[in-house]
């Protein structure tokens, strides 16, 4: 049965094949890295806030079967560089980090269990009949292995906000996997240790590489936050609006039993605090307005969204309630502007607004009816003299509620 393995694979790493051969490998590692890095990240913010345990239990299970696939990859594009030979280092330290660095990233249940029971699956066959020999140090390597790496799911945010412990925790990792292949593959204590450092180098590499990966997304995020929300007042803007527009109305147009209602409103004369108090004042009108309607809407329900059309005129989307209802909600927001006035260098600022609200009909061809309708309806409020409300053609004065 001994089989005399040469492990003098540095060396070979040291030619010229030997070179090509580890830049193939350290290329697609970087690849299947970078699309588990990016799956693993696109899944969370899918993920976000979701608590259903099928749908968390799937997304899991395409990751673990992603991380599967490389690691079969691997093998296949070793077992085809190498003409046949599995025995290098460099394969193992490869499906090693493969298999730490998803247990790190992914913090996922399936890939925890397949990091256990890997090397029972990999060598038990063998361990059980070849070399009983070996059967004691096999097992007691393969439930420290489990340990660790139990210890590793249970504790990854200490492990990864602490140097040392990643270190030592990694050197265990390494060192329980290379007694678990030595019976079937010996080699040295110096090759040991060559090893363990080669696999230390190798996910000190690849967490930097995703650390990399992922601010790049932050930033690609950053960026259409800067694209969909208006910069003086913070809300969506009208691009935002645009897509949102054509969103609401393919689900609603298809769905009459639930309603769907679009308001629009106008700060009225707001020229004149530009032209009296300046345009700095006229920003900070149109902050406080913003900020005062995106609030008390996210107090009073999760259905009305908010947008800055343009200049001093604004956009609720209202999910799910009729003109009605969301009429009601307005009123009461518009009451609490005008009661909480806005001080501008000591002076009250008296700010009034006028509104149109419609709903959708069946009769809506397209987003552009519904949203002609509630422009017209908006200046029936203006035309009738203003710091009003047209609700489906219908001319409330506010003044009335006092
Ligand atoms: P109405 O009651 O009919 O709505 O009259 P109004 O004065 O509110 O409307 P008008 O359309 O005559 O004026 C709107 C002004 O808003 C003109 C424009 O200079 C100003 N404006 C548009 N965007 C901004 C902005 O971002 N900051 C400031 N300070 N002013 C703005
Ligand atoms: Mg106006
Ligand atoms: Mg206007």
């Amino acid at each position: 049965m001994s089989v005399n393995y040469n492990f003098d694979s540095l060396q070979s790493l040291l030619s010229v094949d030997g070179n090509i051969n580890a830049i193939i490998i350290a290329l697609i590692t970087v690849g299947l890295i970078t699309i588990i890095t990016i799956m693993n990240y696109s899944f969370e913010n899918i993920l976000h806030g979701s608590h259903s345990i099928g749908y968390r239990l799937t997304f899991e299970l395409i990751e673990a079967i992603v991380l599967a696939i490389g690691m079969v990859l691997v093998q296949h594009i070793f077992k085809a560089i190498n003409s046949g030979d599995m025995r290098s280092w460099f394969y193992a330290t490869t499906q090693l980090t493969l298999l730490l660095y998803s247990l790190y990233t992914m913090h996922n249940r399936i890939i925890e269990i397949m990091n256990i029971i890997a090397p029972i699956y990999i060598f038990g066959y063998r361990a059980l009949t070849g070399y009983n020999n070996y059967l004691l140090l096999f097992a007691i390597s393969t439930v420290m292995l489990a340990l660790t790496v139990i210890y590793i799911y249970r504790h990854t945010d200490l492990i990864l906000s602490s140097q040392w412990r990643f270190i030592v925790l990694q050197v265990m990792y390494g060192a329980f996997w290379w007694a678990i292949i030595w019976p079937f593959h010996k080699f040295t204590l110096s090759y040991t240790i060559n090893m363990i450092v080669g696999f230390i180098a190798y996910m000190y590499l690849i967490r930097y590489l995703a650390k990399w990966i992922r601010n790049s997304f932050k930033n690609y995020n950053n960026l259409s936050e800067k694209v969909n929300y208006d910069e003086l007042t913070g809300i969506r803007n009208r691009a935002n609006f645009d897509s949102a527009s054509k969103e609401v109305f393919n689900v609603y147009s298809k769905e009459p039993d639930v309603p769907l209602t679009i308001a629009m409103f106008d700060i009225d004369h707001f020229k004149s605090f530009n032209d009296t108090y300046g345009h700095l004042a006229g920003d900070k009108v149109l902050r406080h307005v913003a900020t005062y309607f995106e609030h008390q809407l996210f107090k009073q329900t999760t259905r009305g969204q908010l947008f800055r059309y343009g200049g001093e005129e604004f956009v609720i989307i209202f999910r799910g309630l009729t003109a009605d209802e969301s009429a009601s909600i307005i009123r009461e927001i518009r009451n609490g502007l005008i009661n909480d006035p806005l001080e501008y260098n000591g002076k009250e600022l008296n700010i009034k607004v006028s509104f149109g609200v419609t709903e959708l009909q069946e009769s809506d061809k397209s987003f552009r009816e519904l949203f002609s309708r509630v422009d017209k309806y908006l200046y029936e409020s203006k035309d009738s003299g203003r710091n009003r409300m047209t609700v489906e053609n219908k001319i409330v004065s506010f003044e009335k509620f006092f």
